[in-house]
């Protein structure tokens, strides 16, 4: 099979019909093998219904129920665990994102051989207002320094195409949708590409992303995702080492102080008392801080060591 489209939606009746009918029409035009799988995140409007409805007479339609709303990375990741095609295409639901996109994107995979290509809203709907956009180009600027990809504009656009292999062997969790393509780099498929989409306003409905709590856990995500990709194997070689240093630097500080003190009495110089001396509290303060970055570091260790993940690693060929 040539493509899955992997579609996760929430209450998104009104868009759906008119969405399937659309990549209908383009796989067909194109004769590319398909399967759409929507994945129904929790809706509690007909959406569900809608997609039976279509799966009906269509064998190319295939649906995935939540029983709740569990987010847009859950229900990207069982439409992969259920995806066959070469190459996957996930898009939203909304109709923000034009279907009319695939054969080229198809064509990046394939051809050029990416790993994974994105798309880049690069003239946004009208429709999204100032509060939306800002944030966003701060967010993708960040999240461009920290995953060291730097020719992506757009990490969080919903339109984005798989090789096969990539969709298999990383694993989206949370709310960790917004940075697939480091999560993709992370797992050693680095030939990441962007292509600029067309992006409507949304016809039906309302933006199910709202306010800004999500960029605070957006951020928060990408802090994780940064420190999983250099530390989470050996959380010892950051904590151990910060709290060693911190240690070695209020031992030496106490020390010092310790010493000055004994040298003041030994000649009979009057001298403060060591308790009465702020140095004091500083260095005891940092050898106690150390000692904690130290022991967060060896636990952190046990944790790694016994968590089930600890020896899986990348494999791309054995022969
Ligand atoms: N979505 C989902 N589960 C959720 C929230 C959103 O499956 O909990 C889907 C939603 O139906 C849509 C896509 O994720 O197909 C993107 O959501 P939306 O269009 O609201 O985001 P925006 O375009 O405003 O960033
Ligand atoms: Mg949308």
């Amino acid at each position: 099979m040539d493509i899955s489209v992997v579609i996760p939606l929430y209450n998104e009746e009104e868009s759906i019909p008119e969405l399937y009918n659309w990549i209908k029409r383009v796989m067909n035009d194109n004769n590319f093998t398909y399967e759409v799988i929507f994945v129904n995140d929790g809706s509690t409007d007909r959406s569900w219904e809608i997609i039976e409805g279509l799966a009906k007479d269509d064998h190319h339609v295939h649906g995935i129920k939540f029983r709740r709303n569990y987010g847009k990375s859950p229900a990207l990741y069982c439409g992969f665990e259920k995806a066959q095609g070469d190459v996957v295409i996930t898009m939203d639901a909304d109709l923000q994102d034009s279907p009319d996109e695939i054969p080229e994107l198809y064509r990046m995979i394939v051809e050029d051989g990416n790993d994974l290509v994105s798309g880049y809203k690069q003239n946004r709907s009208q429709g999204d207002p100032l509060s939306k956009t800002i944030p966003t180009k701060l967010f993708n600027a960040t999240a461009r320094k920290v995953s060291g990809i730097k020719n992506l504009h757009d990490f969080n656009c919903g339109l984005k195409a798989y090789r096969s292999d990539v969709v298999k062997n990383i694993e989206v969790y949370g709310e960790m949708h917004r940075y697939m393509p480091y999560l993709a780099k992370n797992a050693g498929f680095d030939k990441i590409a962007e292509k600029p989409v067309h992006h409507q306003a949304r016809k039906f409905g309302k933006s199910k992303f709202m306010g800004w709590n999500r960029f605070v856990n957006g951020y928060l995500d990408l802090i994780t995702l940064w420190f999983l990709s250099s530390f989470g194997r050996k959380p010892m070689h950051v904590f151990g080492f910060l709290g060693s240093l911190m240690f070695f630097i209020g031992f030496i500080a106490a020390a010092v102080i310790g010493a000055q003190k004994l040298w003041a009495v030994s000649h009979g110089i009057p001298a403060r008392l060591v308790t009465d001396m702020p140095y004091f509290y500083i260095s005891l303060t940092m050898m106690i801080i150390g000692t904690q970055l130290f022991l967060a570091g060896f636990v952190a260790d046990l944790v790694s060591r016994s968590s089930q993940g600890r020896n899986e690693y990348q494999i791309e060929k054995t022969i």
